[in-house]
């Protein structure tokens, strides 16, 4: 885990709540993967192994990943282009908000 944060920026949380289902972040090295969301466990895998703007940038693209098969958009879900953009939206959203 990196040591210094921007204290500006959301922590990651351990847990978060998508419609009633509990989602789970846990740390562990992925082999040439940043991070992986398993919705069958409910488990979004973050490779600790990352600098700390790829780790929040692959926290929301995961988010994204964990929004769309709670929801049913299993389509959208494994276009891995728009689950980047709109990550990086999200992440851009958190990165750059005032007040
Ligand atoms: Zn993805």
């Amino acid at each position: 885990m990196p040591t210094t944060r921007n204290t500006k920026l959301l922590a990651i949380p351990k847990t978060y709540e998508c419609l009633g289902f509990t989602i789970k972040v846990q740390y562990k090295e992925i082999d040439g993967l940043c991070g992986h969301f398993d919705p069958q466990e409910g488990v979004m895998t973050l490779n600790p192994a990352s600098k700390e703007e790829l780790l929040r940038q692959t926290f929301w693209h995961e988010a994204m990943h964990s929004f769309l098969i709670t929801l049913g958009y299993e389509e959208l879900n494994s276009n891995e282009q728009f689950v980047d953009q709109i990550g990086q939206c999200l992440y851009q959203l958190e990165k750059t908000r005032k007040g």
